[in-house]
């Protein structure tokens, strides 16, 4: 087994990875921006670098820094955690070629699962189904126009290289088509440095479900049952469960079935997730693979048993699954409430600062994966989430019931953060029913459409 791993990346995801590779009796490396010099990985991890300035770009993208902190530790792989480097098959490519081992899926697979247009494609080839939409990128505005024609209004503008809601543009008609496409192409290359983009009809009212994939090296590929990720806010994911609650067996089969399929025909290997959205009639459309561990993945592991982390581990170091697709057990529901440093009521802008007051809430049935700590400043320079809360109930109400007890016990102030937001969702009727669709916040909110915006997103 490895015998000293480093964590490419910050906040819980960064001590998640450390507490499995402390189960697994790994020795770990942390990487910090000086902005965190503060931060509960560093002082978790067994040692810790400073790979460079607060912003990002200058430490925890900056790939020769982050290979030299690995050389210089003398680690055998790096795990990039979500967000960052994660999906960056050139960040992977360099990991191998220093002979450091990349925890996740080969270059190929990131780099053609990443290219979203080009993945559709992929998809279509392998019989699973896509949403209705332009083949590759759209070259112009008339090319824009023709396609949208073709499938109909509203339709939605995509980034190939998409990720974070950002370069997804929606448009009503041909007078916010043209506009709609030059934001889009503009967003894209300011936040990936590609212009590319792509048309899909926009579906009204989807439900976003995803599967979770593991896969080895020795060609066994199996999904770990569907989340229901619709709970969003600007399409950006606020609350997951799994299983996903009103769909048939028969559904659930089919798309199981699919992921694996998808799964396979990226060569897929390591953990990963196949994204869909769900019309009301059960028709299923590939979204996107996300080739890495995602934010939501605890409500998985609580159902089924199965830690996660633990598994990319042990497939990077060339293990074989343990267990066949038949030996997969559910057991009862869990759900995630995802607690950002944002103010639901002014938009969800963010709400950086100093923490004051803390209490986390603990008890049975309830995991909080988290970073911060009394004292502790949350940067505006990354990513808002500030705690992941994950019930386990025998059943779907029974998790609502302990997530409720658990947000009422949450102390975080005086940030505002989305704590009182969730509490609302939980108590409503068409949550409780399990009726959700990737609009349900807005209509709960009342509020005007939530376009995507410049958010920072966590994965
Ligand atoms: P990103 O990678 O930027 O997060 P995704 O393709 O994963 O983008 O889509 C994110 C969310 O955007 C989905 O969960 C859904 O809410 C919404 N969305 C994406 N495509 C469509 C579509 N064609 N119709 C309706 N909603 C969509």
């Amino acid at each position: 087994m490895f015998h000293k791993i480093l964590i490419a990346n910050r906040g819980e995801i960064a001590i998640r990875v450390i507490r499995a590779c402390r189960d697994l009796g790994i020795r770990t490396v942390a990487v910090y921006s000086k902005a965190d010099r503060d931060s509960l990985h560093v002082r978790l991890a067994d040692e810790a670098i400073c790979i460079g300035e607060t912003p990002a770009a200058e430490s925890y993208l900056n790939i020769p820094s982050i290979i030299s902190a690995a050389e210089i530790a003398d680690v055998d792989a790096i795990h990039p955690g979500y967000g960052f480097l994660a999906e960056n098959p050139h960040f992977a490519e360099i990991c191998e070629s220093c002979q450091i081992k990349f925890i996740g899926p080969k270059p190929e697979s990131v780099r053609l699962a990443g290219d979203k247009s080009l993945a559709r494609e992929t998809m279509r080839k392998a019989k699973v189904p896509v949403i209705p939409g332009s083949k590759g990128i759209i070259g112009d505005q008339a090319e824009a126009l023709r396609v949208a024609k073709k499938f109909g209004y509203p339709v939605i503008i995509k980034a190939k290289a998409g990720g974070g809601g950002k370069g997804m543009k929606i448009a009503h008609n041909d007078g916010k088509l043209v506009n709609a496409f030059l934001t889009a192409q503009a967003e894209a290359e300011a936040a990936f440095g590609d212009r590319g983009v792509y048309i899909e009809k926009y579906m009204s009212e989807p439900r976003h479900i995803e599967f979770q994939i593991l896969a080895d090296r020795h060609g066994s590929i199996l999904h770990l049952g569907a989340r229901d990720c619709s709970v969003q806010r600007r399409h950006q994911k606020l609350i997951e469960e799994s299983p996903a609650p009103g769909l048939s067996k028969r559904l659930m089969k089919k798309m199981g079935e699919a992921a694996v399929r998808a799964a396979k025909a990226f060569q897929y290997e390591n953990v990963g997730t196949v994204e869909f959205l769900v019309d009301e009639e059960e028709r299923f459309y590939f979204i996107e693979m996300n080739t890495r561990l995602q934010v939501e993945h605890p409500v998985t592991e609580m159902i089924t048993g199965i830690d996660l982390v633990k598994e990319q581990i042990r497939i990077a170091w060339g293990q074989k699954l343990a267990f066949h697709q038949d030996a997969v057990r559910f057991n009862g529901a869990a759900i995630e409430c995802r607690i950002n440093a944002e103010d639901p009521d002014h938009g969800f802008l963010p709400s950086p600062g100093k923490i004051e007051t803390l209490y986390l809430p603990g008890g049975p049935h309830v995991r909080v994966d988290s970073h911060i700590y009394a004292g502790y400043t949350v940067s505006p320079y990354y990513d808002s989430l500030v705690a992941k809360l994950i019930a386990h109930g025998k059943d779907r109400l029974e998790a609502i019931q302990i997530m409720l007890r658990a947000l009422k016990e949450t102390t975080i102030g005086p940030i505002k953060t989305t704590v009182p937001l969730h509490e609302k969702i939980l108590n409503r009727p068409r949550f409780r029913q399990g009726r959700v669709s990737t609009n349900f916040i807005e209509s709960i909110m009342g509020g005007p459409s939530l376009e995507p915006q410049e958010t920072r997103k966590a994965g």
